[in-house]
This record gives C-alpha cells, structure tokens and sequence, in this order.
C-alpha cells in the first residue's frame, strides 16, 4: 500500500511530475497491502502457466492430426521437432496440466503466502518511483546469473541417488520434454528451485513489479527449454552462451542417468565443471 492516496501527494513526494506509468502503478496499487501485491505472484504463474505453452501444443497436435495439412508443412516436425518420433495424446497434454497446476497452486501459494516476511525483510518495494527499464535489465541479468549457478549446482544433488529416486524423477518422467513438461515436478522440487529464484532478488532488492517481471521471464525461459523445438529464428539464439532448448532436451533424452547439462539458462557452468555433452 503507497503511502500516497492521491496523484497530488505522490508527486510531491517525489519532486517531479509522474510518468504514465507510475500513475498507472498509483491507481492500482495505491489502496491494495503489500502482501496482496506480493501474492499477485501465484496468479501470473498460474496464468502464464496456462498460455504461454498453448500454442506450440495446438500446433503439435495440430500436426499430428493432419500430417498433410498446411499446420504440418508449418511445424516442419521433422526439421524443428527435436524428438519427432516422441508423440503424446491430448489425455497427456491435459494430465501433465491439471497435475502442474494443482501442485504450483499449492506450493507456489502456500510459499507465497508465508514468504512475505522475508520479501519484505530483503527490501522488496512498492512505493515510487518506478524502476528505470536499464535498472530493470541489469537486475534481471543478475538475477539470471545468481540462479543459473545455484540452479545448476542444485540440479547436480538432484542427479545423486537419493535426489533422483526420491524427488527429481517426475520431473524427468517426460523424457521428450514439451512446455506444459516445464514445471512438471515434485512438490519438494518446486520448493527447492525457489530458493535459486529468490536468491538474486534478495542479494539486489527490486521494485514489487520486477520481481513480477522476473517470475514471467524465468517461467517463460523454462517453457522455451523444455519446448522440445529448436526453431532457427527463435531470438534467444541471439544471446551469448544461452543453453536453448536442445541442450535441455539432451538431459531429458538421456533420463535418470544423465550426468551432463545441468544448466538451465546459460552453458557456463556445465563447460566449467566438464558437464557439457554434444546435443
Ligand atoms: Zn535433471
Ligand atoms: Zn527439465
């Protein structure tokens, strides 16, 4: 809640008139608890959950219903489709959704719901001003960074034993990964890849609604790496040393006995640690 009811207040706080979006920002938010703005987390993941990997489904169902057809000659599966003989019904499609989502509404909510302590401990904001959109990138960039490391190293425990057999084989039940696949895991490991998210933002406070931005732009990384497509004009392939989906496919092809590409967003750490396989 801004300490600010009116726009007259606001911008006499700050000194300045207010940006379009900073009014914007001030009619939402102005009367809504922190913690309520903290919460809008669960439903941008759920939302983003249910859209983001629509499209690439329907066309690859698409093109299996019609292997003649004009969705087909689009999708090219067997130029772009990294596992072209993996093929999954709708049934499996609609489980692997309805299991996700039922897990990410009751942990992601749950650790919403008692997290916000700590969001506020670390110096998460709501008031004015807006972050700067440069503020913004070098936050996500550092963020990236701090959670490809700790996701990597993370990922390796989960690839011992224990970690495998008790926890990280859900996650791994699809061997041809596809969007919906992304955070299809166990509870525990949903909870455990929070810290990794929570860790950059907690090193270098944000603005409340970079830390949205940030939960939209690490889902939608992980949906692109488990798309199981490997487009050519796909514009992460313009990033430097980005993993992309075909150095995250091989893991999953792999299976339970993979010990190689671990990394999540960038090859860093799978060529410094000697884990990084051909895809
Ligand atoms: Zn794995
Ligand atoms: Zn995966």
């Amino acid at each position: 809640m801004l300490p600010y009811a009116t726009a007259a207040e606001a911008e006499a706080a700050l000194g300045r008139a207010m940006t379009r979006a900073e009014a914007a920002w001030l009619r939402y938010s102005a009367f809504v608890p922190d913690h309520l703005l903290y919460c809008h987390n669960v439903a941008i993941l759920l939302i983003l959950y249910t859209i983001a990997p629509l499209p690439l489904a329907l066309l690859e169902l698409r093109a299996r219903a019609a292997p003649d057809g004009v969705a087909a000659a689009v999708m090219r599966p067997s130029t772009y489709k990294l596992q072209p003989r993996a093929q999954l019904s709708p049934a499996a499609f609609l489980r692997c959704y309805l299991d996700t989502g039922r897990v990410l509404l009751l942990t992601v909510g749950a650790l919403s719901l008692v997290s916000y302590p700590a969001v506020k401990m670390v110096g998460i904001r709501t008031g004015l001003p807006l972050p700067s959109a440069g503020e913004v990138a070098a936050q996500m960039l550092v963020y990236l960074l701090v959670e490809d490391y700790l996701g990597y190293w993370i990922h390796r425990l989960l690839h011992t034993r224990w970690g495998y057999h008790n926890i990280h084989r859900v996650h791994h039940e699809f061997t041809a990964p596809f969007g919906y696949a992304a955070p299809y895991a166990h509870w525990a490991e949903v909870l455990i890849l929070g810290v990794p998210a929570f860790t950059g933002p907690a090193i270098v406070p944000c603005h409340m609604t970079t830390l949205w931005l940030w939960f939209v732009l690490r889902h939608l990384e992980a949906i692109d790496i488990h798309s199981g497509f490997n487009f050519p004009f796909n514009p992460t392939k313009l990033i430097p040393f980005y993993g992309g989906a075909d150095h995250h496919d091989y893991h999953h092809r792999v299976g339970g006995q993979s010990q190689s590409n671990f990394s999540s967003v960038f090859t860093f750490c799978d060529y410094l640690y000697g884990t990084d396989k051909a895809c």
